[in-house]
């Protein structure tokens, strides 16, 4: 696997710096692109030893019968040279195991733990790391064997649990699938060229490996299958000798092992012109070769990844935008250009383009109407109640033409009722607008950073919009009290005489306390009442518009500039203390920014370097 160490780990290394980074959204995909292999396989085909031999270290339980009852998941790191071998497993922990033999051991109990020490399977996966200089960053998968039939302790279902579990790993697009089928065994017969060839049909990432050829008939031998004759692959077979159970008991170490397979393909008379393209080391280059293949294909996507996240905390970064300033100066014009930003987008939700400043519209146009359309006024100019009124403005002594003080009364009391609906008025349009202003606080993302500015523009909005309020409550109920204080002459000059000349005065005196007397005054009041009505509703929206809205659009922070013109140094840095989240969270960025740019600059020499 040395060829491609150099690819695979630089390319990871890049990526696991951004992978350490934590939250880093592109890291598993970037992972996740990386092929793992898997073996499959029948039942003492020779998976693990397989597996094994590839990793270089004896450590998985081999034997006959079903000794690999859980998926191991078996991550490989590189470490610097030098550097001690050791495993680690997830279920315990940080416990470093230096000594393999005991590795095997505990992935034994550890099967027996979930399984029982009966022939169950299980599919949780037992996951181990081995750091090593002399490994390639990789996971390997080895997996129960495939069955036909159910032994003693299995359930029936056993045949499918374990085909089911073993085809969630290689559907993968990503896994390379070792499919193990044992020499003296024929490759019609293999479950595991079965299996393959339903998850990969154009067989891409399938290696068919054959073990077991030194246990072959005297007399036979597995040529049509190395060949490619009994059964076509996209790669070429890989035949392969492992160690015998025999081997396995007498502690042949791996290295032994290796050189008597060499020497067995040498000296073959079947398969030593083969030679060079069998045994577990030709098998491991093959895959190294096929590893790279596959991260050279992917690095294009890896790139765009990466880039993308490049654009993405760029763009991030220039939001949360550049450190605050440090000299008062600059402190003042930051703050000021914050001011204006949020000025700008509050006149934008006045003037339209963005929503909120048809509600004051709204105010005028719906509210103040039908608030003036109910008033009482048909109760205050009742029959009775205008009787009541004209009857003690006249005092003992009865009007004679006309109940002038009557009349005034009247008007004064029916006028008195439009303060309501004037000041609320005002009061409904500087809500709309205090609401205007909180918003536009929080659209103003150049503020984010600086909670304590934004509360006190705030302040110092809400502050102004108040006293906007003031004055416009007292602009229009001045208006109000002007159209009692003096009424319009024209009016009642215009108005149908009562008295005609050469009527009978006995006849007049009598009309005078009748019920259409009364009714005539009533309606009299009413008209115009109704005529200074429609001049209220078209006038106090003038006055709030007037006091309130231009003003908010025109000085809504006029007080709090030259209040901040005043302030000395400390003060104006108190203004910009940003807010610390948004501190670590630039300084995150920029840090994830570099790393990103290195992974970048690192895959990119990799490339350049093939
Ligand atoms: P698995 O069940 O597929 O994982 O198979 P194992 O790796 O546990 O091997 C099953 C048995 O076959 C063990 O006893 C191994 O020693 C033996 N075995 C595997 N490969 C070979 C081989 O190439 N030659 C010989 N002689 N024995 C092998
Ligand atoms: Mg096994």
């Amino acid at each position: 696997m040395e060829s491609v160490i150099g690819l695979v780990n630089r390319i990871q290394k890049a990526c696991t710096v951004l992978g350490d980074y934590g939250d880093d959204r592109s890291l598993p995909t970037l992972w996740d692109s990386l092929p793992t292999i898997v073996v499959v396989g029948g039942q003492s085909s020779g998976k693990s030893s397989v597996l094994e031999s590839m990793v270089g270290r004896d450590f998985l339980p081999r034997g006959s019968g079903i000794v690999t009852r859980r998926p191991l998941v078996l991550q490989l790191y590189k470490t610097d040279q030098g550097q001690e071998e050791y495993a680690q497993f997830l279920h315990t922990g940080n416990k470093r195991y230096t000594d393999f033999s005991i590795v095997r051991r505990e992935i034994k109990e550890e099967t027996d733990r979930v399984t029982g020490k009966t022939n169950q399977i299980s599919s949780l996966p037992i996951n181990l790391s081995i750091y090593s200089p002399n490994v390639v960053n990789l996971t390997l998968i080895d997996l129960p064997g495939l069955t036909k039939v159910a032994v003693e302790g299995q359930p029936e279902s056993i045949v499918r649990e374990i085909e089911n579990m073993v085809r969630s790993y290689v559907d993968k697009p990503n896994c390379i699938i070792l499919a193990i089928t044992p020499a003296n065994q024929d490759v019609a017969t293999s479950d595991a060229i079965k299996l393959a060839r339903e998850v990969d049909p154009t067989g891409e990432r399938t290696f068919g490996v054959l073990t077991k050829l030194d246990l072959m008939d005297r007399g036979t031998n597995a040529l049509d299958v190395l060949e490619g004759r009994s059964y076509r692959l996209q790669h070429p077979w890989v035949g392969v000798v492992n160690r015998s159970q025999a081997d396995i008991n007498r502690n042949v170490d791996m290295l032994a092992a290796r050189g008597r397979e060499r020497e067995f393909f040498a000296t073959s008379p079947d398969y030593a012109h083969l030679a060079s393209r069998m045994g577990s080391e030709y098998l491991a280059k093959l895959l190294s070769k096929q590893l790279e293949a596959v991260i050279k294909a992917r690095i294009p996507g890896m790139m765009s990844l990466i880039n993308k996240s490049i654009d993405d905390l760029e763009e991030e970064l220039n939001h949360l935008g550049k450190p605050a300033a440090v000299d008062s100066g600059a402190q003042l014009y930051t703050i000021l250009e914050l001011c204006r930003a949020f000025d700008r987008i509050f006149k934008e939700h006045l003037d339209g383009g963005r929503p909120g400043g048809d509600r004051i519209y709204g105010v005028f146009d719906y509210q103040l109407p039908v608030a003036l359309k109910k008033l009482p006024l048909d109760r205050h100019l009742s029959l009775q109640n205008v009787k009541k009124v004209v009857s003690e403005a006249d005092g003992y002594q009865p009007h004679l033409i006309a109940p002038e003080q009557g009349y005034r009364r009247l008007i004064e009391g029916a006028l008195n009722y439009f303060r309501g609906p004037a000041e609320a008025s005002v009061d409904a349009v500087h809500f709309t607008l205090k609401e205007l202003v909180r918003k536009s606080i929080g659209e103003t993302k150049e503020l984010k950073r600086f909670p304590t500015l934004q509360a006190d523009i705030a302040a110092a909005a809400y502050e102004a919009l108040e006293r906007f309020r003031d004055d416009s409550k007292k602009t229009v109920l001045r208006m109000v009290d002007m159209e009692s204080s003096y009424l319009t002459v024209d009016f009642f000059r215009k108005l149908p005489q009562e008295v005609e000349a050469g009527g009978n005065p006995a006849a007049r005196t009598a009309d005078r306390y009748t019920e259409g007397h009364f009714r005539r005054i009533a309606s009299n009041v009413s008209s115009y009442v109704s005529m200074v009505s429609e001049m209220l509703r078209n006038n106090i929206p003038k006055a709030v518009v007037y006091c309130q809205v231009r003003e908010a659009k025109q000085s809504l922070l006029d007080h709090f500039y030259v209040e901040v013109g005043k302030n000395e140094g400390q003060q104006l840095a108190r203004l910009l203390d940003e807010d610390p989240v948004l501190m670590k969270r630039r300084e995150q960025c920029g840090r994830r920014l570099e790393l990103h740019k290195a992974a970048r600059n690192e895959i990119d020499s990799v490339l350049w370097a093939r």
